[in-house]
């Protein structure tokens, strides 16, 4: 964990908050880690009633397809986690960046909505959101919760299975997303990557074309990840502790 008594962290983020001015052009990408300050576990850490399967065997098409029910009863035990968490010192520090710089955008790998929780208003979602659902049918948004109880399986109106309206392993990202998060990356001036192991592609692609466009590139991460080295700063610690900490040394 990070000791802010370093001076060298100290002196680090503070020339990071030099560098941020009103004209600034900020992307955060954010990943898992940004919420696991808020309880919500990631897919590396253990969850009791399901430490039993893999998130790769729910989270694709095929086990849903298969198993349906099971699938259905996994994500209603995580739409309910995240429902009954708040949003951190992390992802309010974001949301407040957006009344500090001329644009600031949040590109998440997260499904659990804290960043739109905390504030954040420009939120683009490529894995999209776990408290929607659809059916996989018809295409229509399903209102209400996945059923939990006695295996029962949740159905549309029509007949056809519902979903969570999130990316499972093995299928493409809304396209109009990435595009415009692509887009963010190569126009913005700072990239902040917070609590992503970079291992999930596309996603994980974004820095590189950020940092090609001439972004300068910072990591706020409890450890080293495969993005580590392609970083200008790195900074290993909580997300909750480093953003506040960024944010109270900034000029204006
Ligand atoms: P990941 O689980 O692969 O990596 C999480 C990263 O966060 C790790 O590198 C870890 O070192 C770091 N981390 C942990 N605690 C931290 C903290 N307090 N501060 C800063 N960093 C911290 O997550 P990923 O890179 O987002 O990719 C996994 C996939 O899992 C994504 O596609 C995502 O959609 C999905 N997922 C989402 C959620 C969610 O919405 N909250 C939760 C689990 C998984
Ligand atoms: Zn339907």
């Amino acid at each position: 964990m990070i000791s802010f008594s370093s001076a060298d962290t100290e002196s680090a983020l503070d020339s990071l908050a030099e560098k941020i001015t009103s004209n600034s052009y900020i992307v955060f990408l954010t990943g898992a880690g940004v919420s696991a300050e808020s309880g919500v576990p990631t897919f590396r850490s253990v969850d009791g009633l399901w430490e039993k399967f893999k998130p790769e065997e729910l989270a694709n098409f095929n086990s849903f397809i298969k198993n349906p029910a099971l699938v259905q009863a996994w994500y209603r035990h995580r739409a309910e986690i995240v429902n009954n968490v708040k949003p951190n010192r992390g992802h309010t520090a974001i949301a407040h960046m957006e009344s500090k710089v001329a644009t600031c955008v949040v590109i998440t790998q997260n499904v659990d909505n804290l960043h739109q929780r905390a504030g954040s208003r420009e939120v683009i979602e490529l894995h999209g959101n776990i408290l929607r659902n659809y059916c996989i049918d018809c295409g229509v948004q399903f209102d209400g919760d996945l059923l939990i109880e006695n295996g029962e399986t949740t159905l549309c109106k029509c007949g056809g299975l519902v979903r969570p309206d999130v990316v499972w392993f093995g299928e493409m990202l809304p396209a109009n997303s990435f595009r415009i998060a692509e887009k963010h990356a190569r126009k913005c001036d700072l990239f902040i990557s917070v609590g992503t192991s970079g291992v999930v592609f596309p996603a994980a692609g974004l820095p590189a074309l950020a940092k090609s466009s001439g972004a300068f590139l910072v990591e706020i991460n409890t450890e080293a990840t495969d993005l580590s080295s392609l970083m200008d700063v790195t900074f290993q610690g909580k997300s909750g502790e480093i953003l506040p900490k960024l944010m109270s040394l900034l000029k204006s």
